[in-house]
């Protein structure tokens, strides 16, 4: 996987597609067991089935693509959009078990101390992000250049907004400031200064929603989880203080296995309709984002789901938007992958 120098410079929205590993258990009670992608070069991957279907992507990450790769290609330059004052979104779009939280988290145990190789997009990003903050604050040091950075860790189920770093905060309600933009009121946002305290974050809100899933019975792959990071930045020129700000969305989604709607009921029907549409509703703010890019007069929909309507002002404008697609080889997948591919596809 090649790095790109010219990442977003001629479109705002990339795509990837990074397929994991045959693992053991796509072996286990399968007779098919075999693989239903090729890929064919850096950009390009085959679905072998019927019919046997081609697919173009800005990027395909093959199962050896390193973690520190896909950072590398993806996530970099989301963190020097971020440092320059522009807004950027990073989504996980798959079915559960394609590797959506090996992406975007991976392995995030003894970050402190022995940092493994297997650790995701985020900490790699904030890592990357700290060493660039101290090195500019010290090469600006006659301009009192500061950063200032804050985090916030919440999950989208069901439509309904919980704040994974203050648990009891359910319900919340996305508001719009004139001046300000959206945002999500009573949101706890955290200060961070280094990698440390975003790893706290991490795994105190993934904890949080491990529990949230268990108390309200149902599996963490229905909703959606957005780990957020606003970045201001402050320096003096002309004995004038100038502001910039900069915000950067990582996003791990709800699996896109389809919700089956048929025999569900009650709240088990309306949960599996939202689901749906959430994700719909974000492929469709996707695609129409890269008409208007191309110069057509379109309405995108932001507020036909809640996920759109909170990243709002990440999503189209001079902001920047990634897709990872995560997908698996295995043709005990294939529907799924196949699907996943098509999603992708219509996001370029
Ligand atoms: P999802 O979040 O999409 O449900 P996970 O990220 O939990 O899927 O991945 C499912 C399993 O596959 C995990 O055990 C994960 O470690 C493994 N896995 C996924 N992608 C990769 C990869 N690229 N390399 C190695 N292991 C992977
Ligand atoms: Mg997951």
């Amino acid at each position: 996987l090649q790095e790109d120098p010219h990442f977003w410079t001629n479109h705002n929205v990339q795509v990837l597609v990074r397929v994991r590993p045959m693992s053991n258990s796509d072996a286990t009670g399968h007779s098919s067991y075999g693989t239903c992608l090729r890929q064919d070069s850096a950009h390009t991957i085959t679905w072998i089935g019927q019919p046997q279907t081609r697919f173009t992507f800005d990027h395909v990450a093959g199962e050896f693509i390193t973690q520190e790769n896909l950072f590398r290609v993806a996530g970099l330059p989301m963190v020097e959009n971020c440092m320059a004052g522009y807004n950027s979104s990073m989504f996980a779009y798959g079915q559960t078990g394609s590797g959506k939280t090996h992406t975007m988290l991976g392995d995030i145990d003894n970050l402190a101390y022995r940092p493994s190789e297997q650790r995701g997009m985020t900490p790699r990003i904030f890592e990357y992000m700290f060493s660039r903050i101290l090195a500019e604050e010290q090469e600006r040091e006659h301009e009192q250049l500061k950063y200032v950075c804050k985090c916030s860790f919440l999950e989208i189920y069901n439509e309904q907004i919980t704040d994974l770093l203050e648990p009891t905060s359910t319900n919340l309600q996305i508001r719009e400031d004139l001046k300000t933009g959206v945002y999500v009121e009573n949101l706890r946002e955290v200060e961070v200064t280094c990698v440390q305290d975003v790893v706290q974050l991490l795994v105190q809100g993934a904890a949080n929603r491990k529990v949230a899933a268990t108390n309200m019975n149902r599996e963490s792959s229905r909703s959606h989880s957005v780990f957020a990071c606003s970045v201001q930045s402050t320096w003096e020129s002309n004995s004038l203080t100038n502001v910039r700000y900069g915000r950067l969305n990582l996003v791990d989604l709800a699996g896109s296995e389809r919700q089956r709607t048929s025999g569900a009921e009650g709240d088990r029907l309306k949960e599996a309709a939202n689901i749906n549409k959430s994700l719909s509703t974000l492929g469709l703010v996707i695609m129409i984002l890269v008409d208007v890019a191309n110069g057509k007069q379109r309405h995108v929909p932001y507020r036909d789901s809640k996920l759109t309507f909170l990243l709002q002002d990440s999503l189209g404008g001079n902001s920047k938007t990634t897709v990872i697609a995560t997908v698996s080889p295995s043709n005990s997948n294939a529907a799924e992958t196949l699907s996943t591919l098509k999603f992708a596809q219509r996001a370029k």
